[in-house]
């Protein structure tokens, strides 16, 4: 497949994975239909970039549907001016689209291989907002905090507390929670002035549990 295929293929994709089911946000359509999924993707899996499921990408771990990426994104209601934090930084595509409306983005992997090879990608391809590290995401990325949104990209059974206090008053955070041997649920936390949170359930999800200290 040539750029042209892949173009098509991506604004299909924005088209019926995304937009018709639902995802209205402009700055999300926009964001999806300007990232070049197939870049955060080993070769041989490549010409699955913009089909409507996760795809592997190696040392057991896998690349978020398309749409789960959309719809997290969209809860997040990012503005232009927001520091955002990922746990979980895999391919680097949740990072990218991040980047692409957001200001900032702090991007924690565990697994030394992916992070290395995600941060090859975004030097790559020119992404400046998109800082990486290696380390446990439990712990979340203290040094930069607090943050005005938090993404978490992997399951953790329960919500990690320090997340929670790297949020900054008025913050969102979206993050998969429950058990790592069956599905789990799409949580969205929001931090009050006086430093409480509240938490909505929302959609049955499936991710990768969230591994614990290096
Ligand atoms: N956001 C990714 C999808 C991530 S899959 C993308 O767009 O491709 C989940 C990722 O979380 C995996 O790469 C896994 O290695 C990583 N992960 C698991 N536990 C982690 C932890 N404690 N801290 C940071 N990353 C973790």
């Amino acid at each position: 497949m040539n750029e042209e295929d892949y173009k098509k293929k991506r604004e299909q994709m924005v088209a019926e994975q995304i937009a018709q089911r639902g995802i209205a946000d402009p700055r999300v359509l926009g964001a999806m239909l300007a990232v070049e999924r197939q870049q955060f993707m080993p070769t041989q899996v490549r010409h699955l970039a913009y089909e409507d499921y996760p795809v592997d990408i190696g040392h057991g771990q896998t690349i978020s549907q398309p749409y789960i990426v959309a719809i997290m994104t969209e809860l997040l209601k990012l503005d232009a001016d927001d520091k955002v934090l990922e746990i979980g930084t895999g391919s680097g595509y949740q990072a990218a689209v991040l980047a692409q409306i957001a200001k900032e983005v702090y991007t924690v992997e565990i697994v030394e291989a992916l992070g290395k090879s995600a941060a090859a990608t975004f030097k790559k391809l020119g992404y400046k907002n998109i800082h990486a590290k290696i380390g446990d995401g439990y712990e979340g990325w203290p040094e930069h905090a607090p943050y005005d949104a938090i993404i978490v990209t992997a399951a953790p059974e329960h919500i990690p507390e320090p997340l929670i206090a790297q949020l900054k008053p008025g913050g969102r955070m979206i993050l998969p929670v429950g058990p790592v041997t069956s599905f789990q649920y799409l949580i969205l936390v929001e931090k009050h002035a006086d430093g409480t949170y509240t938490q909505e359930k929302l959609e049955a999800v499936r991710f990768v549990p969230l591994k614990r200290s290096l």
